[in-house]
């Protein structure tokens, strides 16, 4: 449900320069409709409604496709918001997935 194929469909041929970057895509946590906001790193940010904005990491992200792993929602909003009482972006290693399904 999480990983269906947006991640390669985004930079696709379908890009209009005149649009805002952000793209809509589903939290890769809960599945809710998210903002992808746009990163030079290799990682997605995301802003979700429900959990806030993160940052996932590319091993991470292949991590889940592979093993086709869940997060653990409760568990894992809990941890963003812990991680943001120090005013930073948390980023979701891959290490740290593995922590938190
Ligand atoms: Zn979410």
């Amino acid at each position: 449900m999480i990983f269906r194929n947006h991640l390669q469909s985004i930079k696709g041929p379908l890009q209009f320069s005149d649009q805002p970057t952000e793209v809509g895509m589903e939290c890769f946590i809960c599945g809710t409709e998210s903002s992808e906001v746009p990163s030079a790193g290799d990682y997605k940010q995301l802003a979700c409604p429900e959990c806030g904005e993160y940052k996932l990491s590319g091993t991470a992200i292949a991590l889940f496709k592979e093993h086709n792993w869940k997060f653990n929602i409760e568990f894992t909003r809990l941890w963003l918001e812990t991680q943001r009482k120090g005013g930073t972006i948390p980023l979701i290693s891959s290490e740290r997935a593995a922590t938190l399904i």
